[in-house]
C-alpha cells in the first residue's frame, strides 16, 4: 500500500507531524527505532511561543493532561549581586505569547509517548523497533526498514526526516549541514527530591567556572542544567559524577540551589558541547526534514521543541494547502526557518558569551550588562527573542552592533 507520508523517528516532530496530517485524512506511516522513550537529557521547557505552535496544531489539550506544567517566573543570579536584588528583578512569565501563562514543561519521554500514542488514535499507521536500511526520494520516494524480522520497502508520496541529529533522510535527500564551533559543555540532569523550591520558578545563573539552568517540572522533580568550559571535558565523569555535578549549584549567589544539590538523581547525567547547525534548504524531491534534522539550535535557548512544533506547523500547513497530485513548494518554509535560525543562533551566541564565559572579564562584562539592560530593555531584545519567538523583534536586534552594544558596552 502507499502511503502519503512516511516518517522516519517518532519523537517530539515525527508523531506531532503524524497526528495532524492523519487528523487531516492523510494516510501516515510513522516509524521509530526504539521500543521504549528513555531519558537522554532532552528538551522539557517550551518557550511561550512554542506554547503558541502547539495550541494552533491542536495538542495543546493533549499535552496539559499528560502533565504538562507552567512556569510564571523566570530569576536570574549571578555572582556581582546579592540574591534579594535578583530576586527583587524576577520576570514575569506570562508576558511574552496571548493567553499563555508561561513556558510548559513536560518530561521528554513522556512527551513522545504522549505524542506517538496519539498518532496511532488518529489512524497513523505507528511502527516501533523499526531499523531504516534505506531511503530513496526523488520523483518515487520510498523507505526500506526491518521490522518484527520482515523486511518491507514502502511507496509514499513524501518521506519526512524526523530522527534528529543523525537523519538518514537528510543524507539521502544530498542537505548538508552547516555547525559552528562548540563554545561549552552542558551537562543535564533530572533531579527528584528537591523540597521548597518553587514550582512555578525557573532559574539560571553564573559563579565561579559554572553555569546553572533549573526547570522545575511539578512536585518536588526539577531539570537542571550546567555549564563549563570546554577544557574541563572530565569535569563530571567517573562514578560520582552526578553527586559533583549537584555540587557544582551550592553558589552564594544563589542560596535556594542548595535544595537542588540535596535532591537525588533521577535518571543519567550527560555532557554535550553546545553548538548551532543549519541547513540552507531543508527538503528535496520527495523529502523534507523537520525538528533537529533540519538543524537545531544552541540548548542554551531551550528552544529545540518550540523550533520543532512551528517546523510541524508550516510543514503541515503547506501540505494540506497542497492540490491533491500537486508537488508541495517548501520554499517559504525554509526561507522562514532560515532567518529564524539565524536569529537564533545570534541570540544563543550572546546568551552563551554572557552565561557561559568564566574568570574576571566574563564577570565583569555581565556585570555591565546587567546594570546597562536594567536601565535599556533593549539591550535584553535576545533573551526576549528567545521567549517571545525570533520574528517579534525588531531586525536590528540581531546585527554586529547589537552585539556591539551588549557585550562591550
Ligand atoms: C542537553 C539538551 C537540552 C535540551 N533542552 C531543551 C529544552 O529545554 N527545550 C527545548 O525546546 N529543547 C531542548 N533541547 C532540544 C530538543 O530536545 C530537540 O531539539 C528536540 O527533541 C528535537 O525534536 P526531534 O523530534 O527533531 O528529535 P528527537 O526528539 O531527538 O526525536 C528523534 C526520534 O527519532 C528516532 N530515531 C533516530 N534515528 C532513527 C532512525 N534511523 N529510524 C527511526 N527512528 C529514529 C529517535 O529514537 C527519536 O525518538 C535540548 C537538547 C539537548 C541536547
Amino acid at each position: 500500500m502507499g502511503y502519503d507520508l512516511a516518517i522516519v523517528g517518532g519523537g517530539i516532530g515525527g508523531s506531532a507531524l503524524a497526528i495532524t496530517m492523519a487528523r487531516a485524512g492523510a494516510r501516515v506511516l510513522l516509524l521509530e527505532k526504539s521500543t521504549a522513550y528513555e531519558d537522554r537529557v532532552r528538551g522539557e521547557w517550551i518557550a511561550p511561543w512554542g506554547v503558541t505552535e502547539v495550541k494552533q496544531l491542536g495538542l495543546y489539550d493533549l499535552l496539559r493532561a499528560a502533565g504538562g506544567h507552567h512556569l510564571q517566573q523566570h530569576i536570574t543570579y549571578d555572582e556581582s549581586r546579592d540574591p534579594a536584588s535578583s530576586e527583587a528583578a524576577a520576570l514575569a512569565l506570562g508576558m511574552f505569547a496571548p493567553g499563555v501563562p508561561g513556558p510548559l514543561c513536560l518530561g521528554h519521554p513522556l512527551h513522545c509517548q504522549t505524542l506517538f500514542d496519539e498518532a496511532a488514535r488518529a489512524g497513523a499507521v505507528c511502527l516501533r523497533g523499526v531499523s531504516v536500511e534505506a531511503v530513496r526520494l526523488g520523483d518515487k520516494p520510498s523507505v526500506t526498514y526491518m521490522h518484527d524480522g520482515q523486511r518491507v520497502t514502502a511507496q509514499a508520496r513524501l518521506i519526512v526526516g524526523a530522527e534528529g541529529r543523525q537523519s538518514l533522510v537528510r543524507d539521502a535527500a544530498g542537505v548538508a549541514l552547516n555547525q559552528d564551533k562548540p563554545h561549552h559543555w552542558f551537562a543535564g540532569l533530572l533531579v527528584r527530591g528537591v523540597e521548597g523550591w518553587d514550582d512555578a520558578r525557573q532559574a539560571i545563573g553564573t559563579e565561579g567556572d559554572f553555569g546553572f539552568l533549573a526547570f522545575p517540572q511539578g512536585g518536588d522533580t526539577v531539570r537542571v542544567y550546567g555549564g563549563y568550559a570546554l577544557a574541563e571535558k572530565g569535569r563530571f565523569h567517573g562514578a560520582d559524577g552526578a553527586r559533583r555535578f549537584l555540587d557544582a549549584f551550592r553558589m552564594r549567589c544563589a542560596p535556594q540551589n542548595d535544595s537542588i544539590a540535596a535532591g537525588a538523581p533521577a535518571g543519567p547525567l550527560f555532557s554535550y558541547f553546545n553548538n548551532d547547525s543549519w541547513t540552507e534548504a531543508p527538503f528535496a524531491p520527495g523529502g523534507v526534514l523537520i525538528g533537529d534534522a533540519a538543524g537545531w539550535n544552541d540548548p542554551i535557548n531551550g528552544l529545540g521543541l518550540s523550533i520543532t512544533y512551528r517546523d510541524v506547523r508550516m510543514v503541515s500547513d503547506i501540505l494540506k494547502h497542497t492540490p491533491e497530485g500537486a508537488t508541495p513548494d517548501f520554499r517559504p518554509y525554509a526561507e522562514e526557518r532560515a532567518e529564524r535560525m539565524r536569529r537564533l543562533r545570534f541570540a544563543g551566541q550572546l546568551q552563551a558569551a554572557l552565561d557561559m564565559e568564566f574568570g574576571e572579564a566574563a564577570k565583569a562584562r555581565r556585570r555591565s550588562y546587567h546594570e546597562r539592560s536594567a536601565q535599556d530593555q533593549t539591550l535584553s531584545f535576545h533573551a526576549v527573542a528567545i521567549l517571545a519567538g525570533p520574528e517579534n523583534l525588531p531586525p536590528d536586534a540581531f546585527t554586529e552592533a547589537h552585539r556591539a552594544r551588549v557585550l562591550n558596552g
